[in-house]
């Protein structure tokens, strides 16, 4: 089976997680901040806060920004449940904002129109989770200068877009324009630490905020206590947090897996630019063209064949294809809170055509050629 998405480990990589398995601390040692520090230096970003997962990430985001019950927060439907759920564990209500067709992502034109809405009834969202989806930087400048004017806070999921370039100047989501950015680093994605995932921000309280709550609310600053009769302790609890820290023996990895990045997306970009000539006379909507995209994934839509069937003869051909991404409020826990199938349209009906084809960047021209060759098999069928 030709997976959809696979990590890409070498020798080097392997010597990196050793060495810290053989000498050094295997948490709360030296590689997560020299991880941090690399991210920071690979995205332009003034803060990293590594953490243990991109879920993780997505709920300090939330945490840092105030988010508690009674709040609402908005994403997309067109996304992985993560990006709704991070509201939904600080007690705040989820609402979606459709896509547009052509790119897949949040669609500014829609935002606008229920922003306007949202502020004469009085329900405006108190944070806006934009998601990069497949890799593709969103239009963040226009998406900010439109949230401002209304007080709504930006985060960034870029689980899907770590290396996608915007402005020229950041490499991971666009901390200028947002508050917090989300990366993950699941197996699937740019780079991998197994599990793991990092928030980014350029706010100097924020990030202080966004690392207390990984690690227990607890602080071992003592310039920043707020108590003094711990003053001689160790640290101390300010809020309520989580364990939410990486462990040395993956930032090890992550360490060595960022050298890496630049050439595992550019191995994806030629990949992509593969499948765009190869199937550009097929009768399917083929991802918008874009130099600077991370490319993540690379989705095709079916124009005039069914999906499903299509699918599973590509599976039985030994691809492994899959979808991305059934409408979040289509699932049973989105559902059983209001939420009902025709009330994003867009997303629904691109979902219903879609189909994700195998990349990644151990991806061999062999098998790209084999899964090129069984698509115009089966939509020949
Ligand atoms: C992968 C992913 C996440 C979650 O990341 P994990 O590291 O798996 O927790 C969140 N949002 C999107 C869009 C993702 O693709």
């Amino acid at each position: 089976m030709i997976p959809y998405g696979a990590h890409d480990i070498s020798e080097l990589d392997i010597e990196g997680v050793v060495d810290v398995l053989k000498s050094g601390l295997l948490t709360q040692g030296d590689k997560v901040p020299a991880f941090e520090q690399a991210l920071q230096n690979y995205t332009n970003a003034s803060y990293a806060v590594a953490v243990n997962s991109g879920t993780s990430a997505l709920h300090i985001a939330c945490l840092a920004l105030g988010v508690e019950n009674g709040d609402i927060v908005w994403t997309t439907p067109n996304t992985f449940v993560a990006s709704a759920n991070c509201a939904r564990y600080c007690g705040a209500d989820v609402d979606f904002v459709d896509i547009d067709p052509a790119t897949r992502q949040i669609c500014i034109e829609s935002l606008k129109h229920k922003l306007l809405v949202a502020k004469e009834f009085n329900k405006l969202p108190k944070v806006l989770v934009v998601v990069h989806f497949a890799g593709h930087m969103c239009n963040m400048k226009a998406i900010a200068e439109l949230v401002n004017q209304f007080g709504v806070k930006l985060i960034e999921d870029a689980a899907h877009a770590l290396g996608a370039s915007y402005l020229g100047q950041y490499k991971g989501g666009c901390p200028a324009y947002s508050d917090i950015t989300v990366l993950s680093f699941h197996p699937v994605k740019s780079i991998t630490t197994a599990e793991g995932g990092a928030a980014l921000t350029n706010n100097k309280a924020l990030a202080h905020l966004l690392r207390l709550f990984a690690s227990h609310g607890i602080t071992k600053d003592s310039q920043n206590f707020v108590s003094n009769s711990v003053a001689a302790a160790h640290y101390e609890q300010q809020v309520l947090g989580f364990n939410y820290r990486l462990s040395d023996v993956h930032a090890a990895l992550g360490i060595m897996q960022l050298k890496r990045l630049d050439k595992f997306v550019e191995k994806r970009a030629a990949l992509a630019a593969r499948y765009d000539e190869e199937l550009k006379d097929l009768p399917i909507t083929l991802p918008q063209f874009d130099p600077f995209s991370a490319w993540h994934l690379y989705v095709i839509e079916l124009n005039h064949h069914d999906r499903d069937a299509c699918f599973e003869a590509l599976r039985a051909k030994g691809l492994g294809v899959n979808i991305h991404y059934i409408p979040v409020h289509w699932h049973p826990y989105y559902q059983q809170l209001g939420f009902t199938k025709g009330q994003f349209p867009h997303s629904e009906r691109y979902y219903l055509n879609a189909i994700t084809l195998p990349l990644f960047p151990a991806l061999t021209a062999d098998n790209q050629q084999y899964v090129i060759n069984a698509l115009r098999e089966v939509l020949r069928d």
